[in-house]
């Protein structure tokens, strides 16, 4: 008796063996297992892949965080503000978005609102997880930083670190090479 005659055989008895309802929900679950896989493939894949290489303008760092905008404009979110002349924080320290800091650059991310929303949260968890941190920090938020491709990240939300961060997202990028920050 070949493979082939095997297998056929066990199936039958399998199918003589199990009720039908086993049978129905085994194929639905199937096939929803089937349709979940390629949900999760097409979401890493399609329109929140990153990149964060260092490209473009302000010593490269405008092209990665460019990349991450669309994290933040696919949950009806857009750039409030992103190079301007005030040098400060409101901590004191020097702003990614100074014109003057030629090798950084910021976006803020607004939704007209003076309060975080679900969407607000998704968008900085998004962002966030892009650079390798909590999949759900948006719900807490914080000060995020993180070095990636030797450039310095701070994604700020939810805090007053340098400024009101309650009615929009901050991510700003400076080029720190092997420094650490
Ligand atoms: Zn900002």
């Amino acid at each position: 008796m070949d493979l082939k005659k095997i297998v056929y055989i066990i199936s039958l008895l399998v199918l003589l063996i199990l009720p039908p309802e086993t049978k129905v929900e085994k194929m639905q679950e199937a096939i929803k297992n089937q349709h979940s896989t390629s949900q999760t493939s097409n979401k890493t894949s399609g329109n929140d892949k990153v990149n964060l290489k260092p490209g473009g303008g302000w010593g490269g760092t405008q092209g990665p965080v460019q990349s991450l905008a669309k994290l933040a404009e696919s949950q009806g979110l857009y750039v409030s503000s992103a190079k301007r002349d005030i040098k400060s924080t409101n901590s004191g320290g020097v702003s990614d978005h100074w014109t003057g800091n030629k090798i950084a650059y910021a976006n803020d991310y607004a939704w007209g609102g003076k309060s975080p929303t679900s969407r607000s949260d998704t968008a900085a968890s998004k962002i966030v997880a892009a650079l390798g941190g909590p999949a759900d920090w948006g719900k807490k938020g914080g000060n995020f930083r993180k070095v990636v491709y030797g450039i310095r990240y701070q994604v700020i939300y939810r805090s007053n670190v340098g400024g009101n961060h309650y009615n929009h997202i901050h991510v700003g990028a400076k080029k720190v090479g092997d420094k650490e920050i």
